[in-house]
C-alpha cells in the first residue's frame, strides 16, 4: 500500500486508522449484516452512531450542556445564509470581519438579509494578517459578530478571540475545528464543514446556543434552513448524512485516544513551528505571513519566481508530497497541516525544500 503525504486543503487528508477502521466495518458494521452506509438512520445501531459521534465530540470540545450540536449537509457555505436566516432580530444587523475569500462569501450572503456592516479588513494587504481589532469596534446593538477563525486560503488565524461584548460571537471554524482548545461558551454558534479536519464532504457541524433558537430568525426561512427544525429532532428532521456522521464519529474517537484538543494543538503547534523555522530560515522560500496572525494548519510559501514555485510542486509530486500548490488568489505553494498529517509528512517536505534549495541557490 502506499499512502501519500497529502497536503490538500480540502476535502484532506484522514487519519490512516480511521480510513483502515472504516474498511474493516465497510460491509458488516458490527455483525448487522449490512454497511452503515445501508442502515436505516433511526435504527437502534445508527442512534447509537450518531448519539455517540455527538457525545465523544461534546467531550472533545468541552461543549456547554446549554448548546446544541446539530450534523446537517450543505457544507459550511449554506451557513452563510443559515447565520443570517436564523440568527438576525427585527434590527437585522450584524457586524463582520473580512479576512479573505470565505468571510468576503459570509458578508455577500448576509445582505441579502438584512445590514451587513465589515468593522475591519485585511484586504488591503491580500488578507495575509489579521486586523487588530477592540470592543469598541463592534456595534453593541448588532444581532450578532461574525468572524471565520483560521483562514484556509491566505493560512492566517486570528490569534485571540474579539472581545463583544453580549453580543454572540459566531465563527466559520471550517478549517481549524478540532485543532486547537476553544472555550465554546465563548461563542454563540460555531460552524464547520467536515471536509478539512473532521471527515468527508457532506457534512456540516453547528454548534449554537440553545437561547439563539428562540425569538429570532426571519420568517421565510425555509425549513430545512432553520436550525431549530433540526435541533428538535436530533438532526434528524431528515435523512442526515449518515455515513459522513460515521466518519466523524470515528475521528473523533481517533482524537480522544491521542489525548483530546489539548494534545493535538501541542502538536499542531509543533509541526507548524518546524515548518515556519524552516521557512524563516531559508533563502529561497518564504512565508507568505508573519507573526502571530500565522495558522497553524494552513501554510502558504513562495520562492518569489512562478518557475521555480511550478519546478519545486512538480518535484514534490514524484516524491509523493502531494496537493501543495496554492490557492490561485496567492500563488506559489500551500501546505494544509491538519490533524491527520503526521509529523514525518512535514519532515519528508522540509528535507525536500533544503534539496530544492541547494540546487537552485547556485
Ligand atoms: C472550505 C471552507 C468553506 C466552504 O466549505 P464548503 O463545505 O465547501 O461550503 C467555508 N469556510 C471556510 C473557512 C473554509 O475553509
Amino acid at each position: 500500500m502506499s499512502r501519500a503525504f497529502n497536503f490538500s486543503a480540502g476535502p484532506a487528508a484522514l487519519p490512516l486508522e480511521v480510513l483502515e477502521r472504516a474498511k474493516a466495518e465497510l460491509t458488516d458494521y458490527k455483525g448487522t449484516g449490512m454497511s452503515v452506509m445501508e442502515m436505516s438512520h433511526r435504527s437502534k445501531q445508527y442512534m447509537a452512531i450518531i448519539e455517540g459521534a455527538e457525545a465523544n465530540l461534546r467531550t472533545l470540545m468541552g461543549i456547554p450542556s446549554n448548546y446544541k450540536v446539530l450534523f446537517l449537509q450543505g457544507g459550511a457555505s449554506s451557513q452563510f445564509a443559515m447565520v443570517p436566516l436564523n440568527l438576525f432580530t427585527a434590527k437585522k444587523k450584524a457586524d463582520y470581519v473580512n479576512t479573505g475569500l470565505w468571510s468576503k462569501k459570509a458578508i455577500a450572503e448576509a445582505k441579502r438579509y438584512g445590514n451587513i456592516r465589515v468593522v475591519a479588513s485585511s484586504e488591503d494587504d491580500t488578507f495575509s494578517y489579521i486586523p487588530e481589532l477592540s470592543a469598541s469596534m463592534f456595534d453593541p446593538d448588532a444581532d450578532y459578530a461574525h468572524i471565520t477563525t483560521n483562514n484556509t486560503i491566505y493560512g492566517t488565524l486570528f490569534p485571540e478571540l474579539p472581545e463583544t461584548g453580549n453580543v454572540p460571537l459566531v465563527a466559520d471554524m471550517s478549517s481549524n475545528i478540532l485543532s486547537q482548545v476553544y472555550d465554546v461558551s465563548k461563542f454563540g454558534l460555531i460552524y464547520a464543514g467536515a471536509q478539512k479536519n473532521i471527515g468527508p464532504a457532506g457534512l456540516a457541524i453547528i454548534i449554537v446556543r440553545e437561547d439563539l433558537l428562540e425569538g429570532r430568525g426571519l420568517d421565510f426561512c425555509p425549513v430545512m434552513f432553520h436550525y431549530k427544525s433540526h435541533a428538535d429532532n436530533g438532526s434528524m428532521y431528515n435523512t442526515p448524512p449518515t455515513y459522513g456522521i460515521y466518519m466523524a464519529g470515528l475521528v473523533f474517537e481517533w482524537l480522544l485516544e491521542k489525548g483530546g484538543l489539548e494534545a493535538m494543538e501541542k502538536i499542531n503547534r509543533d509541526k507548524a513551528a518546524l515548518l515556519y523555522d524552516f521557512l524563516d530560515k531559508s533563502s529561497l522560500f518564504s512565508a507568505t505571513v508573519k507573526g502571530s496572525s500565522r495558522s497553524i494548519m494552513n501554510v502558504p510559501f513562495v520562492t518569489g519566481s512562478d518557475e521555480l514555485d511550478n519546478a519545486f510542486i512538480a518535484g514534490a509530486e514524484k516524491r509523493n508530497l502531494k496537493t501543495l500548490r496554492g490557492h490561485r488568489t496567492v500563488g506559489g505553494m500551500r501546505a494544509s497541516i491538519y490533524n491527520a498529517m503526521p509529523v514525518e509528512g512535514i519532515k519528508t517536505l522540509i528535507s525536500y525544500m533544503e534539496e530544492f534549495e541547494r540546487e537552485h541557490s547556485k
